[in-house]
């Protein structure tokens, strides 16, 4: 049995808050001057990521999708589908938010035939992506451990149940009888119709033991089972 299922979805729900917020900060990484581009030898522009259809667009999709991963997940309470759906999400979130710089660096600004050094936005945008997608991974690799419990009841149980075999015993034909009385009726037992238990000695009228034991299977007296 796995008890930590609970702990488990505690687990999900904190990993989940934490991309939410690494997702806002990637967002919020576009407001930051990305690349300080030359355009001569002494004026630079400072370019921010918003500026940029590209990088806005990879950045706000990556962002969003890691961010709603954790809303995603609320329509299931199971840690498999919880699991799934928290990790593709961050990933995927988590590689859209890692191109936006790179595609930036390696694509537009070669386009544009413009040099520039990066800037803070750009290696901010650039870490919120990666831990974006570390938290994916944390995520994929978060799973339930299962936890052997000492059953002390089910052991007692069980010790309860494994009692000695009852002890057979006969009901054998009395010729002689003496002053007995059916402990069943409270009556005189006579020798024509008492019967003797081979284990207790008890002596019953055979029809009371007979009575009795198609019902119990016992002998009325000693309660071992009547072969
Ligand atoms: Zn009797
Ligand atoms: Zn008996």
């Amino acid at each position: 049995m796995i008890v930590s299922e609970q702990k488990l979805l505690i687990r999900f729900f904190k990993l989940g808050s934490l991309l939410a917020l690494a997702a806002s900060i990637h967002i919020l990484t576009l407001l930051l001057p990305w690349y300080a581009v030359r355009a001569d030898t002494v004026s630079r522009t400072l370019l921010s990521g918003y500026l940029l259809t590209e990088t806005l667009v990879l950045s706000v999709s990556g962002g969003v999708l890691a961010g709603v991963s954790l809303l995603a997940t609320s329509f299931s309470s199971k840690t498999g589908t919880v699991r799934t759906v928290l990790a593709t999400l961050s990933i995927l979130g988590g590689v859209l938010a890692l191109i936006s710089p790179l595609y930036l660096s390696t694509v537009i600004l070669p386009r544009l035939n413009v040099s520039g050094d990066p800037d803070l936005g750009f290696f901010a945008s650039l870490f919120s992506a990666i831990i974006l997608m570390a938290l994916g991974f944390a995520v994929l690799l978060t799973r339930p451990q299962r936890v052997e419990q000492p059953y002390p009841q089910y052991v007692e149980t069980e010790q309860s149940y494994v009692s000695p075999p009852p002890e057979e015993t006969s009901l054998e034909r009395v010729e002689n009888v003496e002053d007995a009385v059916c402990p069943i009726c409270y009556t005189q037992v006579t020798a024509e119709n008492a019967v003797r238990c081979s284990s207790c000695g008890v002596v019953f009228h055979s029809g009371c033991a007979e009575a009795y034991v198609n019902i119990n299977g016992t002998c009325p007296n000693c309660g071992r089972t009547v072969v």
